[in-house]
């Protein structure tokens, strides 16, 4: 099935984001979650690029074994970082060759200690320039772009933010998922803004279920995404993991039956390679038949 198809249906889509393992014991995890994710009906996985220093090798190794276990579509995420055009369609040819379907085209962060993401000779400087190639070498291949409700960090206002993601959409994108948020009124303004400047794709939330006060600092301070005093005060009530585990859950819950609730075309959710969070927060959900 096409991307743009799976939108097409009435009910949401659910994706789910993984990344590539460090070590074999971490592959063997992830394709035990894999299994148990499946239990939850996404309609797709994608796997990250590149983040946290992995290899290309280590994305198309993923790519191929969660294609091969769960027979859904996949998309590869790719970032402009460190590559000419040419080896990005290099890329692009392993990934179709070991089957995948969809590609997350992103320009990527600036290499560690690097301030300003500077692209090498040869190779694109934004994520629009990615798109274009991908349409015009790879037209069969689904295209996800990213979206920031609370602004990129780099963009100087939201206005000119949302018209750079509106390069992306008239490249050819087929739908937008975006960066983590944990306070849904800020979804929902960024729709209402994408929508009023002619972004007519589907914008799909990113949610990630943290599972503790740490990591949701930490990401918070890499994603930029503010906490809300909502998850903030009852997290911090306990040191407990399984407190903090339950209020975490508790949070993308209440986030994700919301979301649904008003209609949002799916939901794609950072896994971070683990199942159990994303179990728990669907109890009792209502969840789609694979989209
Ligand atoms: P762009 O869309 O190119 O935007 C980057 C900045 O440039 C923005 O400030 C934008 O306003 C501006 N801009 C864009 N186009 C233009 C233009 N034509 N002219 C002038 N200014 C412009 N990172 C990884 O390393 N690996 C991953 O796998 C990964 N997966 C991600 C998945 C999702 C869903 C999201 C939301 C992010 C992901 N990231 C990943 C992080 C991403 O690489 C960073 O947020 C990066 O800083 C921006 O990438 P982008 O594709 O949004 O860039």
């Amino acid at each position: 099935m096409s991307l743009a198809q799976h939108f097409q249906s009435d009910s949401p889509v659910i994706s789910f984001e993984l990344f590539p393992p460090k070590t074999e014991k971490g592959f063997k995890t992830l394709e035990k979650n894999v299994q148990q994710l499946l239990e939850l009906n996404p309609a797709f996985f994608t796997c990250t690029y590149g983040a946290g220093g992995s290899s290309q090798a280590a994305t198309l190794d993923v790519v191929s074994k969660v294609k091969k276990m769960t027979g859904l579509p996949i998309a590869s995420h790719l970032t402009c970082v460190g590559s000419t055009v040419s080896e990005l369609v290099d890329y692009l040819n392993r990934a179709v060759d070991v089957g995948c379907d969809y590609i997350v085209a992103l320009r990527g962060d600036p290499p560690k200690g690097e301030d300003s993401f500077t692209a090498v000779e040869g190779g694109l400087r934004y994520a629009n320039e990615l798109v274009d190639l991908i349409k015009d070498k790879f037209p069969s291949l689904g295209i996800i772009v990213a979206g920031y409700p609370e602004v990129h960090q780099e963009a100087p206002d939201a206005q000119t933010d949302l018209l750079n993601l509106k390069r992306k959409v008239d490249a050819g994108a087929d739908i937008i998922v975006t960066q983590l948020f944990y306070d849904n009124a800020d979804y929902f303004a960024f729709v209402d803004q994408c929508h009023d400047i002619g972004i007519e794709i589907p914008i799909v939330p990113g949610i990630l279920p943290v599972t503790n006060f740490a990591q949701a600092e930490r990401i918070a301070k890499l994603c930029k995404a503010r906490i809300p005093d909502e998850l903030r005060d009852p997290m911090l009530q306990s040191d407990a993991p399984e407190h903090q585990f339950e209020v975490g859950v508790d949070h993308a819950r209440r986030q994700s039956i919301e979301l649904l609730d008003r209609g949002v075309p799916g939901i794609h959710y950072y896994v971070l390679n683990k199942s159990e969070a994303a179990k728990a927060l669907m109890e009792g959900m209502s969840m789609p038949a694979g989209g």
